[in-house]
C-alpha cells in the first residue's frame, strides 16, 4: 500500500529535527515530501531540499495547473504546498512519504487519505518551551516569530483531531517513540 506519514505542529516544535532524523535511520523505507514556499530560503537551505523556493506567480501558476495535492497560506502572504510529482515520485521508489505540514494541511492529508496515512501531531512540553526553542533557533526576524508564537495556541487545538500526538520534550525519547509509530505503521498491511 502507498503510505503517508505526516508530522504536524505549530512552529518550533521540532518538526524538522524529527523528520531529518527518521529519514537518517529509515532512508530505505522513507523520503521526504519536499514542499514548496513562497517564503525565503534560511542560511543553509537549499532549492530543492528542504523547500522548492517559488515566487509567488509561479505559485499561483502551479495552484491553476493542479499541481498540489494541498496548500495553505500557512502566515500572512505567504504559501506552503505539497507538490503531486514529490508524492508519486517517493511512491514509485516503493517508499513512503513523509510530510512536514501545518495542522490544517495535515487533516486534509488524512481526510484524503484515510488509514493510508498515520497522521502524527508533535506537541512541545509547553508554550513557554515553544517560545524558547524558537527564539533560540534565531530563523526569523522579530515580527515573523511573533506571528509563529500568536498562531502556537490556535494550532495547538487540533491535537485531538490527530492519530497520536507525541510529546517532545527529551530528543532521544521523541526519537525512540517516533521510529517505533513509523516502523510499525510501515510494517503493516
Ligand atoms: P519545527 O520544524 O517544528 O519548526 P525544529 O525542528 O526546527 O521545529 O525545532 C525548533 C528548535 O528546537 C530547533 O532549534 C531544534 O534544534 C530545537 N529542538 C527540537 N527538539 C528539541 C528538544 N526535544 N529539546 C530541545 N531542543 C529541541
Ligand atoms: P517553515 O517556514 O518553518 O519551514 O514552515 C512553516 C510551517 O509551514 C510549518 O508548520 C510547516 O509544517 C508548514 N509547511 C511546510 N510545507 C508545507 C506544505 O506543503 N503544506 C502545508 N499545508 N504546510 C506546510
Amino acid at each position: 500500500m502507498e503510505k503517508l506519514i505526516i508530522f504536524s505542529a505549530p512552529s518550533g516544535s521540532g518538526k524538522t529535527t524529527v523528520v531529518k532524523h527518521l529519514l537518517s535511520v529509515m532512508q530505505d523505507k522513507l523520503a521526504f515530501s519536499v514542499s514548496a514556499t513562497t517564503r525565503n530560503p534560511r542560511p543553509g537551505e537549499e532549492n530543492g531540499r528542504e523547500y522548492h523556493f517559488l515566487d509567488l506567480n509561479d505559485f499561483r501558476n502551479k495552484i491553476k495547473e493542479g499541481a498540489f495535492l494541498e496548500h495553505e497560506e500557512v502566515y500572512a502572504g505567504i504559501l506552503y504546498g505539497t507538490l503531486w510529482t514529490e508524492v508519486r515520485k517517493i511512491w514509485a521508489e516503493g517508499k513512503a512519504v513523509v510530510f512536514d505540514v501545518d495542522v490544517k494541511g495535515g487533516l486534509n492529508l488524512k481526510r484524503e487519505f484515510g488509514d493510508q496515512a498515520l497522521a502524527v501531531f508533535l506537541r512541545p512540553p509547553s508554550v513557554d518551551i515553544l517560545m524558547e526553542r524558537l527564539t533560540k533557533r534565531s530563523t526569523e526576524v522579530e515580527h515573523q516569530l511573533q506571528e509563529r508564537i500568536a498562531k502556537a495556541n490556535y494550532e495547538l487545538s487540533f491535537e485531538s483531531q490527530y492519530d497520536t500526538v507525541v510529546v517532545n520534550d527529551k530528543l532521544d525519547e521523541t526519537f525512540a517513540t517516533c521510529e517505533k509509530l513509523v516502523s510499525d505503521f510501515i510494517a503493516k498491511p
